[in-house]
């Protein structure tokens, strides 16, 4: 048996295991298998040095390991080192070498070029990182604002990217939420600095937020007939780019899509 994981601390409410096992699958790898593990904090390096030494073959990290997973790896992809968090693991001979999906994930959905726009991220946790990494780097002029000050000023420290506490929502060209505001309902538009009317057609939103109905934000920007990208899009993008590096074959991506989105 060739195994997989999504390894976390909560877990269970993943859906990598629906949407991977629906991909190998889909691809007739019926020797493979992809589960979620519970791991604590204290427990995860030991974990994964025993996953690398025994019958798998990699492993998707989420909340809170993603540093962990820099630490562990013996060779570290040049995007997991700048954005300093990895989100998938692969094992080959007993070798751990670390990547980070997300943020070629999320280019695959965004348009053909983003040089030259501008964008405002909202957050400045890993997922910031990946995101704010991906459009400087592809030539977008970034504005990050985040709850806690600090941490935006030092996420640009690291990334490039310019920390604002009152963004101008009309000016921006792209809008992504990286924070967990929406997660359990809340209302983005009393927690974060945008408001519902301030959306423009020309505008493209992102809400790394997964849930089966539009969030709040997306629903919003909807209404101001902005084009929109959400959460599960991104989970299915990320997950593709993981899926390819562990079996080196071309994700499927409506089978992975459509069970991400029926879990
Ligand atoms: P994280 O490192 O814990 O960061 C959480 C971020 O949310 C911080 O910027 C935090 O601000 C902010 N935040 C939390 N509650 C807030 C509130 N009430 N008001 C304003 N800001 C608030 O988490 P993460 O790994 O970056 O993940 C963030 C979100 O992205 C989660 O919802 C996660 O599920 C989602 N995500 C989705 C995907 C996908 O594939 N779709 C991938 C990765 C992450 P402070 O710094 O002020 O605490």
């Amino acid at each position: 048996m060739k195994r997989l994981a999504v390894l976390g601390h909560p877990v269970s409410h993943s859906r990598s295991p629906a949407m991977q096992n629906a991909a190998l699958a889909e691809l007739g790898l019926d020797d493979w298998s992809y589960e979620a593990i519970d791991v604590a904090p204290d427990e995860f390096e030991v974990k994964v040095r025993e996953m690398a030494a025994g019958d798998w073959v990699g492993a998707n990290v989420t909340v809170p390991h993603k540093g962990a997973a820099l630490a562990v790896a013996d060779e570290l992809s040049e995007v997991a080192r700048e954005i300093g968090a990895a989100n998938t693991l692969h094992f080959e001979e007993g070798r751990i070498h670390a990547y980070n999906t997300d943020a070629k994930g999320l280019l695959t959905l965004l348009p053909e070029s983003v040089e030259g726009s501008r964008a405002l991220v909202l957050g400045a946790g890993g997922a910031a990182r990946a995101v704010v990494w991906t459009l400087v780097r592809n030539g977008a002029a970034v504005d990050v604002w985040n709850r806690t000050e600090l941490r935006s000023r030092n996420l640009c420290e690291d990334l490039g990217g310019t920390p604002v506490s009152e963004p101008e929502q009309a000016g921006y060209d792209l809008i992504a939420n990286t924070t967990a505001v929406g997660l359990r309902g809340e209302d983005p538009f009393s927690e974060l600095p945008l408001s519902a009317e301030g959306f423009r057609p020309e505008q493209l939103v992102v809400d790394l937020v997964y849930s089966d109905r539009p969030t709040a934000l997306l629903s919003a920007a909807k209404e101001r007939r902005s084009e929109t990208i959400d959460g599960l899009a991104v989970l299915v993008a990320q997950g593709a780019v993981s899926l390819k590096i562990w079996t080196g074959q071309e994700p499927p991506l409506e089978a992975m899509r459509k069970a991400a989105r029926s879990n």
